[in-house]
């Protein structure tokens, strides 16, 4: 469970990005994040894994409270939160597979990562998370031959092979044309209800969100004004979320 009490987010430049946020995750939810470009949706999702740390109040994982770790037990507790990108961030001049091994090299000695001697469960986690996202025929061609939907696949099949209990994912469909977007989502999902793994995506597209998402969480202005099940989203919420800006979106 992921539990944010009274948390708020100063930046140190005195800019207050969050306010108050009083939340509460159950693993294998499937949360979409909407709001307005600023409103605090990215500030929101990188507290729980430490990226940002938050400035007051409480923030647990699993009975973790998270402003509290340091070091090597900040490390492993961050390897099972599983992080994904809208840039895709993958090392693009090399293999999927090496990519997908790479989930694990802070785990191998040192000479086994230079060499790239990975051990067998290795292999057997990175084809097995190739699988689950559709793309192990993809395994050993070079990232930068892939389209953008296949690369976002990557980078959730690395995640997968960390084997996380959380996908925290910002904006993942941002760059994607509309019907990749729609498979990328459709691969969350599947991960999500077949894997049981909280997801917590940051999107703008609303229509992907309700068709996705469990439960919609509105950020405006660094505060949590909406927060309920897709089917309770109306337009007058949507209304208080975006202001004018979706009145100008046909
Ligand atoms: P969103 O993801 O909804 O677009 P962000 O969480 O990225 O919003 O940003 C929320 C607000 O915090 C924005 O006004 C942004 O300019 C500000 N902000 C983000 N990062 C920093 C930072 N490192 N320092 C100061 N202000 C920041």
């Amino acid at each position: 469970m992921i539990l944010f009490e009274h948390v708020n987010k100063i930046y140190s430049n005195g800019f207050h990005a969050l306010n108050d946020i009083n939340l509460s995750i159950n693993q294998g939810e499937f949360v979409a994040i909407i709001g307005l470009s600023g409103a605090g949706k990215s500030t929101l999702i990188r507290t729980i894994n430490r990226m940002h740390d938050i400035s007051s109040g409480k923030l647990l994982v699993n009975n973790i409270d998270v402003n509290t770790l340091k070091g090597k037990k900040l490390r492993n507790f961050r390897r099972k939160i599983g992080m994904i990108f809208q840039s895709f961030n993958l090392i693009t001049r090399t293999t999927v597979i090496k990519n997908v091994l790479s989930a694990n090299v802070p785990d191998l000695p040192l000479w086994r990562s230079i060499l790239g001697i990975f051990p067998k469960k290795d292999w057997i986690s990175a084809l097995e998370a190739l699988d689950k996202v559709g793309i192990l025929n993809k395994a050993y061609s070079r990232v930068d031959q892939l389209s953008g939907g296949q690369q976002q696949r990557v980078a959730l099949a690395r995640t997968l092979a960390q084997n996380p209990k959380i996908i925290l994912a910002d904006e993942p469909v941002a760059s994607l044309d509309p019907i990749t977007a729609k498979q990328v989502m459709s691969d969350f999902k599947r991960i999500n209800r077949d894997m049981n793994i909280t997801v917590l995506i940051n999107i703008h597209h609303v229509e992907l969100a309700l068709q996705y998402a469990d439960r919609v969480i509105g950020i405006k202005n660094g505060n949590i004004i909406f927060d309920g099940s897709c089917d309770t989203v109306t337009k007058e919420v949507l209304n208080e979320i975006y202001g004018e800006k979706l009145e100008e979106e046909p």
